[in-house]
């Protein structure tokens, strides 16, 4: 395998949360696709690293740690990529058993807010929604959607997001506010890296916002990011040179309930992909 070939694609979302692949089956995909890396990057759980690691291994695709957490910074949401903790790690563990209570509650709010629009959901037709998602980790707004649209309360996942469960729309809630600070946090007492996700979502309005995040002690930028161009991704580039920051990137997959972004269509070289792989091992041995 030539230098110059080598693929690692940093984003992808398995059954463990709102993916519709299961762990296995991502590192079969990337397999095939041609990915030498992969990272399973789920909504607030690890659930899925094991099994990721163990069919890695069988495919010789290398495989680091990743998780997604859910984040809030002045009342915005903002998702924080950690890589190469080790997955035992009880800062990590415990940090996404407080995001699966806070989703559990949250959940609820958001069905009491669709029962005061007309549009009753119980916690047993929500369950069924899930159990498709056979590891039922991380269940949140896509279940609800996917729920709704079995209910015949809306046609599609789109309209449900746009008309309810967008935030600012009538059934939104945003549960526990667990602040981009304790998710770094969390993500360097297990000795990862901490990575901003998608900067490219920010609206031009949030310049401020971007501003704050940036003093945080983040270790990296996920500057290559799903189906962005060169040209897209060109301002996250310059921007993480000049903070000196890590530049990462993936597709950011979900299979089925995000069909517009095919796994692979952002990755990071061998170079970025080598450093994080170096500290996931070093982790893993302690
Ligand atoms: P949650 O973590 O429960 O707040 O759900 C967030 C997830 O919902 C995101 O990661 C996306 O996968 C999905 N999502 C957000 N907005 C939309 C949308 N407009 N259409 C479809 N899926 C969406
Ligand atoms: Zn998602
Ligand atoms: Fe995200
Ligand atoms: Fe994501």
């Amino acid at each position: 395998m030539s230098k110059a070939n080598f693929k690692a694609d940093l984003h992808c979302h398995s059954t463990c949360s709102d993916g519709t692949h299961t762990p296995e089956q991502l590192v079969q995909m990337a397999k095939k696709i041609g990915l030498q890396g992969l990272a399973i990057t789920d909504h607030d759980t690890i659930k899925g690293c094991a099994s990721a690691l163990a069919e890695g291994k069988k495919l010789q695709v290398e495989l680091i740690s990743g998780v997604e957490f859910s984040a809030v910074h002045a009342h915005v949401s903002i998702h924080i990529l950690g890589y190469a903790f080790n997955p035992q790690h009880p800062s990590i563990t415990q940090f996404c058993e407080r995001h699966q209570r806070r989703r559990a509650e949250r959940n609820f709010e958001i069905l009491a807010l669709l029962k005061m629009h007309g549009m009753p959901i119980t916690e047993e037709e929500l369950k069924e929604t899930t159990l498709q998602h056979s590891l039922k980790q991380s269940v949140g707004r896509p279940h609800i959607a996917l729920a709704m649209i079995k209910k015949g309360y809306v046609q599609n996942m789109q309209e449900a997001f746009q008309k309810y469960l967008g935030e600012e729309m009538p059934c939104y809630a945003m549960g526990e506010a667990i602040s981009v600070e304790e998710a770094i946090q969390t993500i360097k007492e297990a000795n990862g890296f901490a990575i901003l996700a998608h900067p490219h979502l920010l609206k031009p309005s949030q310049e401020q916002l971007l501003a704050e995040l940036l003093e945080l002690p983040l270790d990296g930028i996920e500057v290559y990011y799903g189906r962005h161009n060169a040209q897209q991704n060109q301002p996250w580039i310059q921007l993480a040179k000049q903070k000196k920051l890590l530049m990462t990137g993936g597709s950011d997959f979900h299979g089925d309930t995000k069909p517009n972004s095919f796994l692979g269509s952002s990755w990071v070289d061998e170079e970025i992909f080598r450093l994080l792989h170096t500290r996931f091992q070093k982790n893993c041995e302690r």
